[in-house]
């Protein structure tokens, strides 16, 4: 069967999914046009859908399952911990064995407070930046999404007109955000030294701390020069913010996260997706001192978070066992997938004389329609008939068996084997002839 066919059952549940949700709509980022396709079940590195076609699930739910759909080691703790209960209003051991797991990984981790997804885990950290530093501004990079709170929103997307007048402006992404949330937000260029630190030295007195996604999917998918976050390490120390690194996606790439491949210690760390085993997470982590913004032990504390679902143990049980299967070994794996996925697409690109690309890092890679260096937001934007090929290489990459992001985001899991990573490569030359023309 190939996308779209108004025969499919997709298609039909599409219909009924119009009537009870907006636009037949739960996440913005899984909707497809003319439909999108319904999946019924994963097994390890390929998801069935409803009519029942199987891909290689190169989307992963957005890089959160690393270790591919329904692994048998995250079943067994999931289901163990389901007979026991789910949730508790009150504290399990659980909490304390994943937070020692991630304070013994991320060595500027000292003390964690978990949630129940990166939006959360990011949202808290920016709360517990300016409860520390008793400042009300933030400093994002241009383009890169950090979830949903209002704050982190700001200047997702910029249009040729802003750039217009050089420097990033702080524009709305959603309509209604308030003027003084969007006041309060730095919006700085990501990977450019001089034009980040003169905009946060000129916002000292008021910054609570500048936040970083070291490999920004949506601006690019290429990795932070080493000297830009050296640089917001010095910067941020030299007028008393806090440096935020956001690893919500990022902490995919090592056994110490980013910060062990970068080689840098932030003040605050969020977490979310990869930690939860498959189940929804997110976790904000840190420095003692800051971290102590949560503690209710002398009173009521600086910034009162709860949450009903926040460490339910069953994402803590599956969150615990996917951590353990990620020792160096899985690393390394990951890295040779990634690597040979993206040398291969290059590869291809080239022989076909087809204008695009590929960046991204260890199990992450983006695929581009230009042939132009890509460091930051504006240069990976595509042009309309960029976004037309994009979206026609997704489409055909559909039809040759593979899933992939509809931004050009493929996400790889530890029980994708050589043949997986072949058939991504022969999908792709399919899809690049295809988008080629
Ligand atoms: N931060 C980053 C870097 C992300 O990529 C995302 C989601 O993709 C988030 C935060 C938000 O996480 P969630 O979707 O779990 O709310």
């Amino acid at each position: 069967m190939t996308y779209p066919d108004v025969s499919s059952r997709s298609n039909a549940i599409y219909e009924r999914a119009k009537r009870s949700l907006p636009g037949g709509n739960t996440r913005t980022t899984v909707y497809m046009k003319p439909y999108p396709i319904y999946a019924a079940r994963g097994a390890g590195c390929r998801v069935w859908d409803v009519d029942d076609v199987s891909r290689i699930d190169c989307i992963n739910n957005f890089t959160s399952l690393i270790h591919g759909h329904a692994h048998p080691v995250l079943v067994e703790a999931a289901t163990k911990q389901l007979a026991l209960g789910t949730a508790f209003g009150m504290p399990t051991e659980s909490e304390v064995d994943l937070a020692e797991l991630l304070c013994g990984r991320v060595a500027s981790v000292e003390e964690i407070r978990f949630s129940n997804s990166g939006t959360e885990a990011v949202m808290l950290a920016l709360k517990a930046a300016r409860a520390f530093t008793g400042r009300p501004k933030i400093a994002k990079c241009e383009g890169a999404y950090h979830g949903t709170y209002d704050y982190a929103e700001v200047s997702l997307e910029t249009s040729p007109e802003h750039w217009a007048q050089g420097a990033p402006q702080s524009v709305a992404y959603a309509k209604g955000t308030p003027k003084g949330v969007i006041d309060d937000v730095v919006t700085i260029p990501f990977n450019d030294v001089d034009g980040a630190v003169s905009l946060i030295r000129a916002h000292a007195r008021d910054l609570a701390c500048v936040m970083i996604d070291p490999m920004p999917n949506r601006a690019g998918l290429v990795p932070a020069d080493r000297a830009f976050v050296q640089a917001l390490r010095e910067v941020t120390h030299e007028i008393g913010a806090l440096l935020l690194f956001d690893e919500v996606i990022a902490f995919r790439l090592g056994h110490a996260g980013a910060q062990g491949l970068w080689g840098v210690d932030a003040d605050l760390t969020t977490f979310a997706k990869i930690i939860g085993g498959g189940f929804p997470v997110g976790a904000t982590g840190g420095r003692r001192d800051v971290m102590a913004v949560f503690d209710p032990t002398r009173g009521k504390p600086a910034l009162p978070a709860g949450g009903t679902f926040s460490a339910n143990p069953v994402s803590m049980r599956a969150g615990i066992a996917g951590m353990e299967l990620l020792d160096e070994a899985a690393f390394a794996h990951l890295d040779a997938i990634g690597e040979a996925v993206r040398q291969g697409i290059d590869e291809a690109f080239r022989s076909e004389g087809a204008e695009g690309r590929t960046t991204g890092l260890g199990s992450l890679i983006k695929v581009h329609m230009t042939d132009k260096p890509v460091r930051d937001y504006r240069s990976a934007h595509l042009d309309p008939a960029g976004q037309r090929r994009l979206a026609t290489f997704v489409a055909r990459m559909l039809d040759e068996g593979i899933l992939m992001a509809p931004n050009g985001l493929m996400a790889l899991s530890t029980v994708m084997g050589r043949d997986d990573v072949d058939a991504i490569v022969s999908a792709a030359r399919a899809a690049i002839r295809a988008s080629a023309r």
